[in-house]
């Protein structure tokens, strides 16, 4: 099942805008960013291998769910849920992520 990736993603009250921008992935030195004062989601479509921004991207969609939820991973325990999500979604439930929608800035 292939699951379209939205421009925008809602948790709660908040409401973030997801981004493919390998220069300011790249300015801040990280794979992706989530900035809760812009509220957004920076991926990296144009460089990082598939399989690399779309973890990124559930590592950073934790780390929304960590802010608002009040919680405290370290950023490893984010890596190990991320790829155990990416596992389950992709692996046993044979989704598909569908990025046509999030173009490169
Ligand atoms: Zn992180």
């Amino acid at each position: 099942m292939k699951v379209k990736i939205p421009k925008e993603i809602r948790l709660l009250t908040h409401t973030y805008k997801i981004r493919s921008s390998s220069k300011e992935t790249r300015a801040s030195g990280a794979m992706a960013l989530s900035r809760h004062l812009h509220q957004d989601i920076i991926i990296d479509k144009a460089t990082m291998p598939r399989s690399e921004y779309e973890q990124a991207f559930f590592h950073e969609v934790l780390h929304v769910i960590e802010r608002h939820f009040s919680m405290n991973f370290t950023d490893e325990d984010i890596d190990r849920l991320a790829e155990g999500l990416v596992a389950i979604l992709f692996d046993c439930l044979g989704i598909e992520l569908d990025w046509s929608q999030i173009k490169e800035e």
